[in-house]
């Protein structure tokens, strides 16, 4: 059964641009209603601006962000305040993003008072079903955020995404700042939730490894632009773009007896602001041919739901 197209994220998201810089370009998908959507490429990809455009924490300077049909870029503050309370972020680092002179308790509290929910006392039953809710206690409620571990911190910082019960939630790197033993905690957690709350995500990563078991699509993003998109487990099966195959190629294989070749790219990723002509990758691209300095690959559909821009998978011969 097909899932229903809950987020289109259409139309081209532009990230703001920082100098000449264009972190985003062009980039263009959908999400359906309770999935997870990986959003995967080396950093400085433009996967977290795409993220945080959805969010307007990015102002776009061309091009248009649309969710439930409503374009985020022409909303009124009010509007917006609204969308805030149905799309929710997780950030990499909980710390950063938790203010230290506050209490858990407050900082859990505050996205209920922004969005004028419950009564002080239904806000503090609120606060402390929720810290149980991810693992946590009531005691926890009058701490500061330097009281706690990193996975703790981690646990606030989905508590709070969580107050205002949220759509759609974008995680950014939720668990990469995290200890290996932590992280399997944290992404449990996270699939436990989105079962119990019908949560969708955007769970952004800079590695295959992570979003393998949690993502049921994924789209690989290299210098602005979506390469390759397809469900996750199709993508593990059978990359088709030369960097998918790349990043794959650096993700630990559990069964030792199997040896996958480590393709190793040449070369940093260029300057966002001065990307190569034709296909964006042929700078490091191990199979670059003549066409792909000079023509930029369309963004098709293979097969059912297998997207990628590559010359040699291009359905029109030009070649
Ligand atoms: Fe490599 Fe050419 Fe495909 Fe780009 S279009 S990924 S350079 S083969
Ligand atoms: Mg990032």
């Amino acid at each position: 059964e097909k899932m229903k197209k809950y987020f289109p994220i259409n139309g081209g998201i532009l990230g703001r641009k920082i100098g000449e810089v264009k972190a985003v370009d062009d980039v263009s998908f959908s999400v359906y209603e309770g999935e997870t959507f990986g959003l995967v490429g080396e950093s400085g990809c433009g996967k977290s601006t795409t993220g945080r455009s959805l969010l307007r924490l990015h102002e776009p300077t061309e091009g248009k962000v649309t969710f439930n049909e409503k374009e985020i870029t022409s909303l009124s503050p009010n509007e917006l305040r609204t969308i805030r309370r149905d799309v929710q972020m997780i950030f990499q680092d909980p710390f950063a993003s938790l203010n230290p002179r506050q209490t858990v308790e407050k900082i859990l509290e505050e996205p209920l008072i922004v969005h004028n929910i419950g009564t002080p006392k239904e806000r503090k039953q609120m606060v402390s079903d929720m810290l149980d809710t991810v693992g946590l206690n009531s005691y926890h409620a009058k701490r500061y955020p330097h009281q706690f571990s990193g996975g703790q911190r981690q646990r606030i910082g989905i508590a709070r995404a969580l107050m205002t019960k949220p759509k759609l939630i974008i995680a950014d790197e939720p668990v990469s700042a995290l200890d290996v033993s932590i992280q399997s905690q944290i992404l449990n957690l996270l699939d436990d939730l989105q079962k119990g709350f019908s949560l969708t995500y955007i769970f952004i990563a800079h590695d295959l490894g992570v979003v393998r078991h949690i993502c049921d699509r994924v789209g690989v993003m290299y210098l602005g632009k979506i390469v390759e998109l397809s469900s996750s487990e199709k993508l593990y099966e059978k990359a088709l773009h030369p960097y998918t195959e790349a990043l794959l190629s650096s993700v630990p294989i559990p069964d030792p007896t199997y040896e996958r070749e480590h393709i190793e790219l040449i070369g940093d990723m260029p300057s966002p602001s001065n990307p190569p002509t034709g296909c964006s990758f042929h700078t490091r691209c191990p199979q670059c041919m003549e066409i792909c300095k000079t023509v930029q690959p369309k963004f098709e559909e293979i097969e059912e739901d297998h997207y990628v821009a590559c010359h040699l998978f291009s359905k029109n011969e030009q070649l």
